[in-house]
């Protein structure tokens, strides 16, 4: 069955126009095997004409069988006062043997002459000569409007017979694209209507995120009558970026209710923007709408204690739909049941009736008060609720450490000696380390490893220090937040003192505290 919307993927082409991104022609391929394999219904691999990057990507990718999306190519009209035939660019774009090329071309007056400095009617014959010279040669030709909006605004009757030059010469579809992302959902809803009345062929839309409005705007043509919207995951681009697909595609299909890509696939969404996010070596946003992982997390009680009764309440969607989940943080916000629910999620047996809850809470509070936070600290907060639940004895202390560091003309060495004790054990080590926490860590690990030898797996994965009450200078307090993994979880666990070592030493303390825990 036809979707109703189709979605045009450019994350290898505008994407890779995003500042921090660069992908190799191995993280094209891949990127493209996921796309098809979630369904997009066209992928644009990259501008021939622009790089030999991307000339070598359809080399490769020619190569393989993709299942349910076309490749484009991405290039533009042909040169002013050159015949298209002997135009290069254009050249290039057969050479690419895709099934869709795809080109943009002028709307806009201002440019034409400013930019272009080509007469009005020189324009319209690049893109129609273009345009039939790909049609001639059995290519779908995707026109890309290119300042379509800004165009229009500015002289409305030229914009349409760029569009209508492209029709003319046989386009499949025409994309109006809002190439600087500054136009306002009424204008694009506005100028899409116009189109979609005036053209014989179909209507696609491109927008750009300047304002915030990259997602809307799309939208808002999809309602004016524009079928198809080009975009890319997690809103890479020039700029602030394009419109994110990661949104726009759980829009059409939970909030318009219109087909886009396979149902089955949308539930995959979450997994689709990280794969992405790691291929691109971009932090995961937490922020981002529907993929994020802050997209369902609850803070305030009042918001924990409603969602706890009935999720709806406080969640416009199950999150499960697009692959995501809900999570509960716990803060000085929090309510009995953030503790429920997280002491739930890190394996204690806990209900709204046990009778520690209120001194799990108070704990909590008193600790946050003092400058400690649990919400990325999961380990040092299951540590408390246990301790508080009596649920289980201490497997170690930290007996005595010392921690020093000296320099002489070449290097600065740090060293740090640690007494553990385990039982009746005492074990003594000593480390050095490219800091006074790398030697401190060297030293705690080495120690326990002698009673415990799995926690040699366990590698510090991040560090974090935070100043906090930064008016009082030096003398402040310094709240420590570690990652740590054994390398099939991660955790994080928070320590907090006016000594930055003292403070580090607590999270790694609860770090190996927690990973014994966990068995
Ligand atoms: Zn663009």
């Amino acid at each position: 069955m036809k979707p109703q919307v189709e979605i045009y993927d450019t994350t290898l082409r505008d994407g890779s126009q995003g500042e921090g991104i660069n992908f190799s022609v191995a993280d094209k391929l891949r990127i493209a095997e996921k796309l098809d394999a979630f369904g997009v219904h066209y992928i644009e691999g990259g501008w021939p004409g622009s790089n030999p990057k991307d000339i070598e990507f359809y080399a490769q990718a020619r190569r393989r069988k993709f299942k349910n999306a076309r490749l484009a190519a991405f290039g533009s009209t042909r040169k002013k006062g050159v015949p298209v035939e002997s135009d290069d660019q254009v050249r290039l774009l057969l050479e690419a043997e895709t099934p869709v090329v795809t080109i943009f071309g002028k709307t806009s007056m201002l440019h034409v002459k400013e930019v272009l400095r080509c007469t009005p009617d020189e324009n319209l014959a690049m893109i129609g000569d273009t345009v039939r010279f790909l049609k001639d040669h059995d290519k779908f030709v995707i026109y890309d409007a290119e300042h379509c909006f800004d165009g229009y605004k500015l002289d409305p009757e030229y914009a349409l017979a760029t569009w209508q030059a492209a029709e003319k010469a046989g386009a499949d579809f025409i994309v109006l694209c809002d190439t600087n992302g500054g136009c306002l959902p009424d204008e694009i809803a506005a100028i899409t209507k116009v189109a979609v009345s005036k053209l014989n062929c179909k209507v696609g839309i491109h927008t750009h995120d300047d304002i915030g409005l990259g997602v809307a705007n799309a939208l808002a043509s999809l309602a004016a009558g524009a079928v198809h919207v080009q975009g890319t995951i997690n809103g890479y681009g020039e700029r602030t970026g394009n419109c994110n697909l990661t949104s726009v595609i759980p829009c059409i299909a939970f909030k318009l209710k219109k087909s886009c890509v396979p149902a089955k696939s949308l539930p995959k969404l979450k997994e689709l923007s990280q794969f992405v996010d790691e291929i691109a070596n971009m932090r995961h946003s937490p922020r981002q709408p529907w993929v994020g992982s802050s997209a369902f997390a609850h803070k305030g009680g009042a918001h924990v204690n409603a969602v706890q009764k009935l999720t709806t309440s406080y969640e416009h969607i199950d999150p499960a739909l697009v692959g995501n989940r809900r999570t509960v943080l716990i803060s000085d916000l929090a309510g009995r049941s953030n503790i429920v629910i997280k002491a739930q999620e890190l394996g204690f047996k806990i209900t709204n009736d046990t009778p520690e809850l209120k001194a799990i809470l108070n704990r909590v509070k008193e600790l946050e008060n003092q400058g400690y936070e649990y919400e990325a600290a999961e380990g040092s907060l299951a540590l408390l609720i246990g301790k508080t639940l009596r649920h289980r004895k201490v497997p170690f202390t930290v007996e005595t450490y010392h921690v020093s560091m000296r320099r002489d003309s070449r290097e600065s060495i740090c060293e740090a000696t640690v007494h553990i004790r385990v039982g009746k054990t005492v074990h003594h080590e000593v480390a050095e380390g490219d800091g006074p926490v790398n030697a401190l860590d060297g030293a705690l690990r080495a120690a326990l490893a002698r009673s415990f030898p799995r926690l040699k797996k366990v590698t510090l994965t991040d560090y974090k220090v935070r100043i906090l009450d930064s008016g009082t200078g030096t003398a402040a307090k310094t709240r420590v937040l570690i990652q740590s993994s054994d390398g099939q979880h991660e955790w994080g666990t928070v320590g907090v003192n006016e000594n930055i070592i003292e403070a580090s030493l607590q999270a790694l303390a609860d770090s190996m505290e927690y990973a014994l825990l966990r068995k």
